[in-house]
């Protein structure tokens, strides 16, 4: 059998993705969880149009500290290995050409589609991908800007919160002096 490199993610994928490591935000200091518990993740798995089962769940809390470590750079791609196994695609022949279906174990499915995006985004996009420059924040952002140089999952949140920090300070160093 031989192989070709390939990168087998769809663009809708990355949101998915993002989506993912986006599910435990701070809120007033406090981390919240939107896969915490089934009915939650059930609301989070319709909304990103995937099978609301208990396993891809599970699948999903496996994956999830993993991926966002790796995307901090606190730990290897390598981790990602148990969620390739027995992961695959497999062309079928249709009237239009061909048709590509992802296959994956039980519970599997999501976790692999999220991990095929991260490897194309690393490819397609290098560096794009990463941590809120805000230490008090736990989301991720993908870096779109011609530059790329965002810093903030999001100006309005927390791009204007460390202007504003920056600012309070200046104005106490001015106020001691
Ligand atoms: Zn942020």
């Amino acid at each position: 059998m031989s192989t070709t490199a390939m990168t087998a993610a769809v663009p809708a994928d990355e949101q998915l993705l993002l989506n993912l490591l986006n599910t435990t935000p701070v809120i007033d200091g406090r981390e919240l969880d939107e896969l915490g518990d089934l009915a939650s993740a059930r609301r989070w798995l319709a909304a990103n149009g995937l099978e609301k089962s208990e396993s891809e769940w599970r699948g999903l809390l496996e994956l999830r500290p993993i991926l966002q470590a790796i995307v901090r750079g606190e730990q290897s791609p390598r981790a990602l290995a148990p969620f390739l196994e027995g992961v695959g695609y497999s062309p079928r022949a249709t009237p239009e050409g061909l048709d590509w279906a992802l296959h994956a174990p039980e519970g599997r499915i999501t976790a692999a589609k999220a991990v095929l995006a991260w490897d194309a985004l690393r490819i397609s996009s290098p560096g794009r991908l990463r941590a809120c420059a805000n230490t008090e924040c736990q989301l991720f952002l993908i870096d779109r800007s011609k530059p790329n140089s965002a810093k903030w999952c999001s100006m309005a949140v927390c791009g204007n919160r460390m202007k504003a920090r920056r600012h309070y300070h200046r104005a106490g160093e001015t106020a001691e002096a």
